[in-house]
């Protein structure tokens, strides 16, 4: 993550020219094609952004512009405590089926039903 960060930090030094606009909408421009940005949505004209859910280099300029710190504008899934609540939760043991509670409810045996009841098309032939 934090070699992608950097990557994109160089990157976002080939765009050139960029209007500022109100409520942190810009105006990128890369070679001969300009993008608008808009860091509150984080979007970019080129979708590489809403792809990767990294900022990319457009946005990454702005950015940069407005003193911010590149890290704070990556999305939550790449943060070390969403990580951690994804995995706080933990599978309980089941107990054996001896200690479970007694109900009036039919038992089910896959055993019990014949090859009629399955239907012919259910049934898979063994091979000699
Ligand atoms: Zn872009």
């Amino acid at each position: 993550m934090h070699k992608k960060l950097i990557k994109i930090d160089m990157e976002r030094r080939n765009c050139k020219d960029m209007i500022h606009g109100v409520q942190g909408e810009f105006d990128v421009t890369e070679r001969h094609t300009n993008f608008i940005v808009r860091l509150k949505d984080k979007f970019c004209d080129c979708r590489k952004w809403h792809i990767t859910v990294l900022p990319y280099k457009h946005a990454a300029r702005c950015i940069f512009r407005k003193k911010l710190q590149l890290e704070d504008n990556v999305d939550d899934c790449f943060n070390v405590d969403t990580y951690k609540n994804l995995y706080n939760h933990i599978v309980h043991p089941i107990a054996a089926p001896q200690m479970w509670e007694k109900r009036n409810l039919p038992e089910l045996d896959a055993h019990m039903l014949k090859k009629e009841q399955l239907g012919h098309d259910n049934i898979k032939e063994e091979s000699p």
